[in-house]
């Protein structure tokens, strides 16, 4: 039985019954929802989640002021949120993962795909940071088939090494440092350098290209959420 406290911010009181229905049939009994971002707030204090999922779209005090709250907090900066958006809300919903949310579910949304997620930001949340290479002490980041050396910034995929520029390796090593995590493009602009002219989000765009060719048959470790930002697999598996 899984013992995560749930918090949904949601004000559409049917969104946010079909989803305690789902957690309580996956056997997550620990699930709280509040109607409005004030509550929400109060809830988080009270309750003490281990994760919320919250409606950008609230009354009065929106889901991203919630967001933008919650993230300058240190006491509720590391709980992970999972944004409930509609597909006009786009715009909102990269702003929430630049503010430090999590992850991202489009309405409508099925249940097995929501509870998906939300596990996948549970499992990542509750790792140990020794599982993210910028936090070894060796610099060395492991994530099958991808080998990296903070260090040497030298790159192996299955074994053979691979010659990255320094802005192809930063990119590289922000996206794989955090598996399944959804990086926007301005996120990764701040990762790349420029020489004499800003980096632009196109230009990101140019980086990821160049790194799948380099990538070859191991191009799809780097997805392309559409309209977002780019992620690195969780899982890789051959295509
Ligand atoms: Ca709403």
């Amino acid at each position: 039985m899984p013992s995560e406290k749930i918090l949904i911010i949601e004000d559409e009181k049917a969104i946010g019954d079909l989803l305690i229905y789902n957690l309580q049939k996956e056997g997550y009994t620990a699930v709280r929802h509040a109607l409005t971002g004030e509550s929400g707030l109060e809830e988080v204090r009270k309750f003490e989640p281990d994760l919320i999922f919250l409606d950008l779209m609230l009354p009065e005090m929106s889901g991203l002021d919630v967001c933008r709250k919650l993230k300058s907090r240190p006491e509720t900066s590391r709980i992970p949120i999972i944004m409930l958006t509609a597909r006009s809300e786009e715009s909102d919903m990269i702003v929430g993962l630049e503010l430090g949310a999590d992850d991202y579910v489009t309405k409508p949304f099925g249940a097995k795909l929501l509870i998906a997620r939300m596990r996948a930001v549970l499992r990542r949340c509750s790792m140990p940071p020794e599982n993210f290479g910028e936090d070894l002490s060796d610099g060395i980041l492991c994530h099958e088939p991808l080998w990296m050396n903070l260090f040497t910034r030298q790159m192996k995929l299955a074994g053979e090494p691979v010659t990255l520029t320094f802005n192809e390796f930063n990119i590289l090593h922000l996206l794989a440092s955090r598996p399944g995590r959804v990086f926007t493009r301005s996120q990764l602009v701040l990762e790349t350098r420029g020489d004499d002219y800003p980096v632009t989000e196109r230009a990101i765009d140019v980086q990821i290209l160049g790194l799948r060719r380099k990538l070859g048959e191991y191009a799809t470790l780097i997805e392309t959420i559409r309209g977002v930002g780019y992620r690195f697999v969780e899982e890789w598996e051959k295509r």
